[in-house]
């Protein structure tokens, strides 16, 4: 893995991470290292070691082989509750019989914190997750965006060094949860504390992170800031997984860019002009360009989608903006000879397995 370039203090280090169960090889050498403050995701593909990875740092499943280091210290052989972490399960686990205040306390109470101490941390953890006022009231009688706080606080309320986070929003239906995207990540930048999450939603990750590790069997493809990771992925993996590949290789690629090897185009960075010339068809020394047909159009509001297959081979999507059309102007492009034209900068080579 190339140099992560991290100067700050560590949070986490892993090194060379194995797990196995039986002949599952669910996490086979992942290394990692996590700044603190920082707010890291967990990239992958359900079944990818991202949970097993997050087990493994809480302390609740054993590496079969490597290391896990917080904050310098080599954990490995520690007890969760000697680790200085905390976990948000998915499910929250609440009690329901208990109040948000008690539920917030909890943790607090079983290490023999005196009452009033207990009383005014689990207050103020309330108060950073917006939930001032609610102490009193149970679980069930809260939404699923404010159970999912509650669940917080009561991580908050220890003032772990980490906290680790289990697609904690993965229970949410899509509004709320692209409100809470933004929550927690206003929450994170208030704590200060390092935030690891897993999900395996790549928007959620994009919008959240400082930086995202993208997890494919049990390995990570690639570490990186999301413009790094959307603009810049190293493998078709990562370019598939996070938004759309469009790959341009073999005969096609020697043709259209006249080189040889595996290459990506974002979908909106193209452009699709008539292929007959036209307006907007004169090329800069700066960009390529492919024709082709359009075979299927897609309409979506502010932009539309057209998948172009192209003469020299392969098919690429292209987003445009629907800046002054409407669906019945794209709909009829269904059948058209087009050109896409892009700028060299934004077409990228990507390893092949
Ligand atoms: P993710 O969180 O990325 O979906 P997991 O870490 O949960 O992936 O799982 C990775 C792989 O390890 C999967 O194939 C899963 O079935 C397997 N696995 C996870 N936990 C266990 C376990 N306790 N026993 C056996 N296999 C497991
Ligand atoms: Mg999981």
């Amino acid at each position: 893995m190339p140099d992560q370039g991290l100067t700050t203090d560590l949070a986490v280090r892993l090194r060379g991470l194995r797990k196995s169960f039986g002949n599952v090889h669910a996490v086979t050498g992942v290394d990692l290292d996590i700044a603190d403050g920082e707010f890291f995701a967990m990239l992958g593909p359900s079944g990818s070691g991202k949970t097993t990875v997050l087990r493994m740092i809480a302390g609740f499943e054993s590496p079969s082989d490597g290391a896990v280091e917080l904050g310098g210290r080599d954990v490995t052989r520690l007890a969760p509750f000697e680790r200085d972490v905390n976990t948000v399960f998915q499910d929250y686990a609440l009690f329901p019989h208990m109040s948000v205040q008690e539920n917030v306390e909890y943790g607090l109470r079983v290490k023999r914190v005196a009452k009033h101490e207990r009383r005014e941390r689990a207050m103020e953890a309330l108060k950073s997750v917006r939930l001032e006022g609610f102490g009193g009231r149970r679980p069930a009688q809260l939404s699923g965006g404010q159970r999912q706080r509650v669940a917080l606080a009561r991580a908050l309320v220890n003032r772990p060094r980490v906290l680790l986070l289990d697609e904690p929003l993965g229970a949410l239906d899509l509004k709320l949860r692209e409100e809470m995207q933004v929550e927690l990540k206003a929450i994170q930048r208030e704590v200060g504390i390092t935030f690891l999450f897993v999900t395996h939603d790549q928007e959620e990750a994009l919008t959240m992170s400082d930086r995202v590790a993208v997890f494919n069997e049990g390995r990570i493809e690639q570490v990186g800031t999301p413009a790094e990771i959307y603009e810049r992925p190293a493998t078709a993996f990562v370019a598939a997984f996070v938004g759309t590949s469009n790959l341009i290789s073999g005969p096609a690629a020697q043709v259209v860019l006249g080189k040889q090897g595996t290459f990506s185009v974002r979908p909106e960075k193209l452009r699709v002009v008539a292929a007959d010339g036209g307006q907007g068809a004169d090329l800069t020394p700066d960009e390529h360009s492919a024709a082709g047909t359009v075979s299927e159009v897609v309409y979506a509001g502010p932009a539309t989608r057209f998948v172009v297959d192209l003469d020299a081979g392969g098919r690429l999507i292209a987003l445009q903006q629907n800046l002054e059309v409407s669906s019945m102007d794209v709909m009829a492009m269904r059948g058209n000879r087009v050109r896409l034209v892009w700028h060299r900068r934004h077409e990228f080579a990507i390893e092949t397995a």
